[in-house]
């Protein structure tokens, strides 16, 4: 009841692209700069800052406060606000991940040593972080689609593809993986409790979906299939 009562808050983290950490540290002493450097940015994107609903977003903008994050080593954070409608926007430097007090690079980094068979904890060894937070982040990854990350990852979506359904368990129960793969890149993986066709076709729909929102004109060229002709059926209708 109270949830659903309660206003989504609006999203006002914005990330700047400030070139190099060493600009970014520079411009912190210096406001007025600070403020330029970020409404330039924001203008060279043709973004639009969410003000409140009652604000033409006519209004000017100040710095706010600094909060100082002592888990990044004490970086100051700016905020900016809108002087009509008070709505406060918070400035986060491109080498900063939103929620997360690691440095991009050493999340690359213990991500890699993860993919690469290392133990959690060896990982964050390696990388002076700890394992809880390595496994969070791959947790927060796990939420996203394979075709969301590999595509930011800057892959090219497959146009040849193998897809086959593995089984697995689930305590007593027998379950279904079905997958899509390209080379030796998984782009996708799904779950269904049941072998039916329907089931396999939501399954390799998500994918498809995915794709789509990537590029609207992906057509796939050939999708390998074990044979089954239920399967040649379902891609042919997904990926004509
Ligand atoms: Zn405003």
């Amino acid at each position: 009841m109270g949830i659903a009562a309660q206003p989504t808050r609006e999203n006002r983290t914005i990330t700047v692209d400030f070139r190099s950490e060493a600009t970014y540290f520079r411009l912190l002493g210096d406001g007025k700069a600070f403020l330029e450097c970020v409404l330039a940015f924001v203008m060279s994107l043709g973004f639009q800052l969410k003000h409140k609903a009652t604000c033409q977003g006519g209004g000017r903008l100040t710095r706010h406060s600094h909060d100082v994050r002592v888990r990044l080593g004490g970086m100051s954070i700016w905020r900016i606000q809108c002087t009509t409608c008070r709505a406060v926007f918070t400035v986060l430097p491109h080498f900063v991940w939103r929620y997360r007090s690691m440095h991009p690079k050493v999340a690359h980094d213990a991500l890699l040593a993860t993919h690469g068979g290392h133990s959690l904890e060896l990982c964050a060894v390696i990388e002076h972080i700890s394992p809880m937070a390595l496994y969070r982040l791959i947790c927060a990854l796990g939420h996203q689609s394979l075709v969301m990350v590999l595509t930011r990852c800057g892959l090219p979506l497959p146009t040849y593809g193998l897809a086959d359904e593995k089984h697995s368990r689930c305590l007593t129960d027998k379950v279904y993986l079905p997958t899509v793969v390209s080379g030796r890149v998984l782009w996708h993986l799904g779950y269904t409790e049941d072998a039916s066709a329907a089931a396999f076709t939501r399954s390799y729909q998500a994918f498809q979906r995915a794709a789509s929102q990537q590029d609207p004109l992906y057509r796939v060229r050939g999708i390998l299939t074990d044979g089954f002709d239920s399967t040649t059926k379902r891609m042919r209708t997904l990926f004509p």
